[in-house]
């Protein structure tokens, strides 16, 4: 049983490194993004509440995320978690361990992907999806090879974030070097982190991580 901690700006890979994960060990990610993306079109009373928050480019309340992430802990089974995107304050990493620690698990490894700012804006502006199967394509460094039409699943539902605008993400940063990057000296100080290159090609972001993580 592992469980670690994918920190990183915006755009650094985080939920691309996480689906890995997933397929190649027993490991369920938790995204808040994820999560609170479905509550965003699942039109619930919370859904409603933080969909501005999230489309604006800001952080969604720490209560909130707290309250998602606890129920995912108390309902799902793993080999392992994957906590993507979350925690993301100081209160959201002091509440994460009180959580651990209550379900007597530990915190392997948190795991920082270091990515410079030119390099995020160049690749969140141009991210899209497929809505179907999730696979994740740019606009000149990773087209379809058929315009509109997924590679993977040929699904036609190709679609962009409402985030990933430059004006949201330009927030989304500030609110990443503002609460979030203070978590680096935090985990730093417990002596749970770790570096690896963001910017180096994806399969070798994968091995450097499989490097850290105890065999699955
Ligand atoms: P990215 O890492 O690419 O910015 P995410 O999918 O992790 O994207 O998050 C998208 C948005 O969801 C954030 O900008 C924020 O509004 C909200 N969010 C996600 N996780 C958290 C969190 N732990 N605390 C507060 N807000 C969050
Ligand atoms: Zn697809």
């Amino acid at each position: 049983m592992v469980n670690v901690i994918l920190l990183g700006p915006p755009g650094a890979g985080k939920g691309t490194q996480a689906k890995r994960m997933v397929d190649d060990r027993a490991m369920v990610q938790l995204s808040t993004g994820d999560m609170l993306r479905e509550a965003k079109t699942s039109g619930t009373a919370m859904g409603l509440m933080v969909a501005a928050v999230m489309d604006r480019g800001d952080l969604v309340t720490d209560e909130i995320v707290i309250g998602l992430i606890a129920e995912k802990l108390e309902t799902e089974n793993a080999g392992g978690f994957i906590f993507d995107g979350f925690p993301r304050t100081l209160a959201q990493a002091d509440a994460l361990g009180e959580l651990l620690t209550a379900k007597d698990l530990n915190l392997d490894a948190v795991i920082e992907m270091k990515v410079d700012d030119a390099a995020l804006v160049a690749r969140i502006t141009g991210r899209f999806t497929c809505g179907v199967c999730g696979e994740v394509y740019h606009d000149s460094t990773r087209p379809t090879k058929l315009v509109g039409q997924c590679d993977n699943c040929s699904s036609h539902d190709l679609k962009r974030r409402a985030d990933d605008t430059e004006e949201a993400l330009r927030i989304r940063l500030m609110e990443y070097y503002k609460k979030t990057s203070p978590l680096i000296g935090y985990y730093y100080a417990k002596g749970a982190l770790v570096s690896v290159d963001g910017l180096a090609p994806m399969d070798d972001v994968t091995s450097a991580i499989g490097k850290i993580l105890p065999k699955a």
